[in-house]
C-alpha cells in the first residue's frame, strides 16, 4: 500500500489517444495540444476526452473491486466446503463491496458541466444510466 499520496502539479498531459506526452501551444486565442506523434486537441477536445478517458478508468475499478469480492466469495465457499476458516475472504469481500460502494457513488455523482456536457457535446458520448 503507497501512504501519503500528494497531488503535485502534473509536469504535462497525456494524448487521450495514444498516451503519449503533449505539449501546449497557442494558436492565436486558441489553446491546443499536441502529442510527439502528431495527435492534436482543442483545449475544449481535451476536456472532453479527458473526461470520457476519467470516468472509463474509475468503471473499470468498480469492476476490478467487484471481481474481487467474487473471487473471495468463491475462496471462502471453497474454504468452508473443506472445513477451513473463511473468514479472512468473507472480510476481504466485504472490504471489496465496501470500496466499491464509494466507487459507485462517485461514479453517480454529477460532475460540472465542463466535463460531462462537453463530452456529450463534442465525442457524443453519453453517461451510463
Ligand atoms: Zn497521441
Amino acid at each position: 500500500m503507497t501512504e501519503g499520496y500528494t497531488l503535485n502539479r502534473p509536469t504535462g498531459l497525456a494524448c487521450p489517444e495514444c498516451g503519449g506526452v503533449m505539449s501546449s501551444e497557442h494558436i492565436g486565442t486558441l489553446l491546443q495540444f499536441r502529442c510527439h506523434i502528431g495527435h492534436v486537441l482543442t483545449a475544449e477536445t481535451m476536456l472532453a476526452a479527458q473526461f470520457t478517458m476519467v470516468e472509463t478508468k474509475i468503471a473499470a475499478c468498480l469492476a476490478s473491486l467487484s471481481e474481487r469480492a467474487e473471487l473471495c466469495r468463491q475462496m471462502s465457499e471453497t474454504a468452508a466446503a473443506q472445513g477451513q476458516d473463511a473468514a479472512s475472504y468473507d472480510a476481504a469481500r466485504q472490504e471489496a463491496l465496501d470500496r466499491a460502494k464509494v466507487i459507485k457513488e462517485l461514479l453517480e455523482s454529477e460532475w460540472l458541466a465542463t466535463g460531462r456536457d462537453y463530452a456529450k457535446d463534442v465525442k457524443g458520448w453519453a453517461p451510463p444510466t
